[in-house]
Order: structure tokens, then sequence, then C-alpha cells
């Protein structure tokens, strides 16, 4: 049977619309990539904010009583900026502006964190004509906060198996009453996995701005060299000593059915990166 490659996009890799580009021209090149996950709009150079601390400030404001208009207006024109870089339709203007409409009248912080993937997913599927797939349709929590992974899984299986390409947005899934509700910070990662198990997928392609699982971070480290290949052990001994590139909790998912992650980066695609299990032998010697 045909085995899909999902890919997953960080916020870098979405933060404007050339990376849009970059992104499309990457999932075109390979027919199998028909599972995309993305997240929101990261920062576009040093100093900048992402979508989604912009949306915690506003939720926080708005808890506080203060104006919040400011920042929306911000956020608004972030996704018209990517909007009018892919020359998409007014359909799709009048789609982000009843979003961001329905962040102003919420008081719920999850489903206002999720907004800034949510658009982001419904830009990205117009884009590249793919199907939108709610996360909140395929990914559930229980009461006591943990993922309902059972139920997530059986979801995701039934739900995807009916589509050819689909666009998924990361962070976040629905509580037992059906409420958005978010995973931790970086969370995107984990919804990767957890597609790229449900549908038994070749490989989790995990894209991101720098070429793999490096040394050290390369933003403090400039002699940081790229890790060709590294076991599910080795990955999470080093996420869990603090590196950014990939969410711990998003190892286990994929690890219990050995699908291999490969973190890439979308601005240099040619690039190896760095390769995770799915063989015994990697990383392992
Ligand atoms: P994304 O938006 O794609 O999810 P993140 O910002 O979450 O990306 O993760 C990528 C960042 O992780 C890199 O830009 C890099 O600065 C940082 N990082 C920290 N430690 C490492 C490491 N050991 N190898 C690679 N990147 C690292
Ligand atoms: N956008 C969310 C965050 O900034 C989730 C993610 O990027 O993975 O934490
Ligand atoms: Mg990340």
């Amino acid at each position: 049977m045909f085995s899909p490659v999902v890919a997953k996009f960080g916020g870098t890799s979405l933060a404007e619309g050339n990376q849009f580009r970059k992104v499309q021209s990457i999932v075109s090149l390979e027919n199998s990539r028909s599972c995309i996950v993305v997240s929101a709009p990261g920062k576009r150079f040093e100093g900048d904010t992402k979508i989604t601390d912009l949306l915690g400030e506003i939720h926080r404001l708005k808890r506080e009583g203060e104006g919040h208009e400011g920042l929306l207006i911000e956020i608004h024109k972030r996704y018209e900026e990517i909007h009018c870089h892919l020359n998409l339709s007014n359909d799709l203007r009048s789609e982000i502006h009843g979003v961001c409409k329905e962040i102003d009248l919420s008081s719920h912080r999850d489903f206002i964190l999720s907004r800034g993937e949510y658009l982001n997913a419904l830009i990205m599927a117009k884009s590249l004509g793919y199907t939108l797939v709610d996360a909140k349709d395929i990914i559930f929590f229980k009461d006591n906060g943990e993922l309902d992974d059972h139920k997530t899984h059986k979801a995701i299986g039934k739900r995807l198996s009916k589509e050819e390409k689909v666009i998924i947005p990361g962070f976040y899934g629905a509580d037992s009453r059906g409420s958005v509700k978010t995973f931790a910070r970086g969370g995107s990662d984990i919804t990767g996995a957890l597609i790229a198990k449900g549908v038994s997928a070749a490989c989790y392609e995990n894209w991101t701005d720098v070429s793999g699982v490096m040394t050290a971070d390369p933003k403090i480290e400039k002699s940081a060299r790229t890790i060709p290949c590294l076991s599910y052990k080795d990955l999470l001994r080093i996420t869990r000593d603090g590196a950014q590139v990939y969410h711990p909790d998003a190892i286990p998912p994929v690890e219990s059915v050995n699908i291999s992650i490969h973190i890439k980066n979308t601005n240099n695609p040619e690039e190896a990166g760095t390769i995770i299990g799915g063989d015994e032998k990697n990383g392992e010697d």
C-alpha cells in the first residue's frame, strides 16, 4: 500500500509570503508529500514577534480589560501580506477577516492561540489546492488534560483515509466538550508525529530553519555542525537538554511504530539534514 510522507513546516518556514513560496515548491517536488502540518508564522527577522506570542498578548490584554485592537490589526496585516504575496482569492481575504473577527470576540485562551495555525492552514490549503482538515476533528484530549491517544489515532486513520492531499493546522486539538485545546509551546511537532503515526507514514519530515539537529544551537555556537543521524534515544536526550529544534513529546508517537524523522531546512532543502530512527542502526554506533 502507498505510504504518504507527513511534512511539518515550522513557524520560520511560514513567517511571510516568500517563505510560503519555498514551502509550496518543496511540497510540489514530491508527490508523496500528501499530509502537511503547519505552524503559525514565526519571526521574520531578529527582534520580530511570533504570531502565537501576539495572540497570547491579545488574550492577556482582554483578560485585564485593556485594548487589543492595535495587536489584532498587526496580526491581520501579517496574514494580508501572505495573502497578497500569493495572489489568492478575495473569498480567502474575507475568510481571514472572519477569523480575525472571531479572535476579537473570543475570550477563550486556547482558541485565540490556535488561530495562528488555523489561518496558516487555511491559506496553505487554498494555495496548494489541498483539503483543510481541522485538528479539532482528529486530535483529542481527555478530561485530565492528557492526549487521548486511542481516540486520536482512530480518528486520524478514519478521516485522512478519505482524502488524498491534506493540510492540518498544528498545535491544537479538542477537549472532551469539543472546545479547542492547545499543546505546550512548540507543539506542532507533536501534531505532525501523531499524524505520521495515524497514517502509517513512510517518514515524518520536520522542516525548520536549520539543516538538522546540530552539535549546538547554531544561533549561539557558530561552529555547530549537523549530526547526520541519531537514535530516538539520543534525540530525546538532546531535546530534553533544551535544544528547541524538536519537541521531546513528538518522539514517542513515531518511535512506537519505527517511523523515521527527517529534520530538514526549508531555506536549504538540498542539504541532507538529520535522520532519526526508522532503522535500528541509525545513530546507534
Ligand atoms: P520551527 O519554527 O521550525 O519549529 P524552532 O525555532 O522551534 O523552529 O527550532 C529551530 C531552532 O532551534 C533553530 O533555529 C535553532 O536556533 C534552535 N536550536 C537549538 N538547539 C539546536 C540544535 N542542537 N540543533 C539545531 N537547532 C537548534
Ligand atoms: N505556534 C506555536 C508556538 O509558537 C506552536 C509551534 O510553533 O509549534 O509555540
Ligand atoms: Mg518548533
